[in-house]
């Protein structure tokens, strides 16, 4: 397989592949040479957008490259559309895993993932992948202009648009500093731009496709405390009015979710708000929230 995730190069480079399916789904097949049997192309395709509702029933999953693990065994929880759900726990718990299946980069094992009352196998890939964005927690920009990066999800998207969003995002201010502006090379060959800076291009990104459900991966890492504003800011404005699952390592971020799941060990073992959670002495939360997550 070439989606080796954890095994090779990580959690990033997982990002990195579903970010680049997502943006451009045309190129999925050619990334993925394992298909899952379910993928096909031939669902009929919606009218309506997709609004947002999410429910995992009972879900079981192990990875085809290493089928005798259980990654998830059983996982059940509902988003309805505008809500913010964190996902919290340890390391190999899971958390990227739930990301990975809501995309439909592997078929389950058991149970389902429902989205607007209709199983995710049901829907057009396309269309379904066309309704999420992804912001990973480090955004890899491909080589090309900031006009093309920001346009990814939307090729025909008018200068006026890519301009709004980058503003939206907190972005026109840094790009419209340098002498090419929004035709400024990026990437290998590029200019180097810093982590928040890249994270506000994926934000205007995000933005301009409009998706219906968001996943977020927070960084670990602090930016500098002026970035971090500025991109706390535009990923408010991005989470308004959608389903926003996020892979939560900020204490205000996971403060204000409408709830959190705890995962451990490939199951939600306490769910609820900040609050409910924290009364629980000696729940796995308590002591996360202790030792891991960031004030900044
Ligand atoms: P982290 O906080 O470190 O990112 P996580 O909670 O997101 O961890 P996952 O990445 O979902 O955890 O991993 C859950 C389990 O699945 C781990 O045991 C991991 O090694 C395994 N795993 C992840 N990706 C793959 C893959 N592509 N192939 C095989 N096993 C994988």
């Amino acid at each position: 397989s070439t989606f080796v995730g954890a095994s090779f190069g990580g959690i990033a480079e997982l990002y990195a592949q579903i970010q680049k399916a997502v943006g451009a789904t045309e190129r999925v097949f050619e990334l993925l040479n394992e298909q899952p049997e379910n993928i096909n192309g031939n669902q009929p395709k919606l009218t309506e957008k997709i609004q947002g509702n999410v429910t995992f029933k009972n879900v079981g999953f192990s990875y085809p490259s290493r089928k005798e693990i259980e990654v998830l065994k059983g996982v059940s929880f509902s988003v309805k559309f505008g809500q913010k759900i964190a996902l919290v726990g340890p390391s190999g718990a899971g958390k990227s895993t739930i990301s990975a299946l809501l995309l439909r980069f592997y078929d389950l094992n058991s149970g389902e993932i429902i989205i607007d009352n209709k199983s995710i196998y049901d829907y057009d890939l396309e269309q379904l992948r066309g309704n999420m964005s992804i912001v990973p927690q480090d955004v890899i920009l491909f080589g090309g202009s900031i006009k093309e990066n920001i346009a990814y999800g939307k090729p025909d998207a008018s200068f006026e648009e890519i301009q709004m969003v980058a503003k939206q995002a907190n972005a026109l201010e840094f790009i419209n500093g340098f002498p090419e502006q929004f035709e400024t090379l990026v990437g290998e060959r590029g200019i180097k731009l810093s982590g928040g800076q890249r994270q506000r291009i994926a934000i205007a990104r995000a933005l301009l496709k409009n998706p219906s459900i968001l996943i977020l991966d927070e960084a670990t890492s602090s930016l500098d405390s002026e970035s971090e504003k500025l991109v706390q800011e535009a990923l408010e404005t991005l989470m308004k009015g959608r389903t926003s699952i996020i892979i939560a390592h900020r204490l205000a971020t996971i403060r204000s979710a409408d709830n959190i799941l705890v995962l451990n060990n490939g199951i939600i073992s306490e769910q609820g708000t900040h609050k409910e959670l924290l009364e629980i002495e000696s729940g796995i939360y308590k002591n996360l929230s202790n030792l891991q997550f960031s004030e900044y």
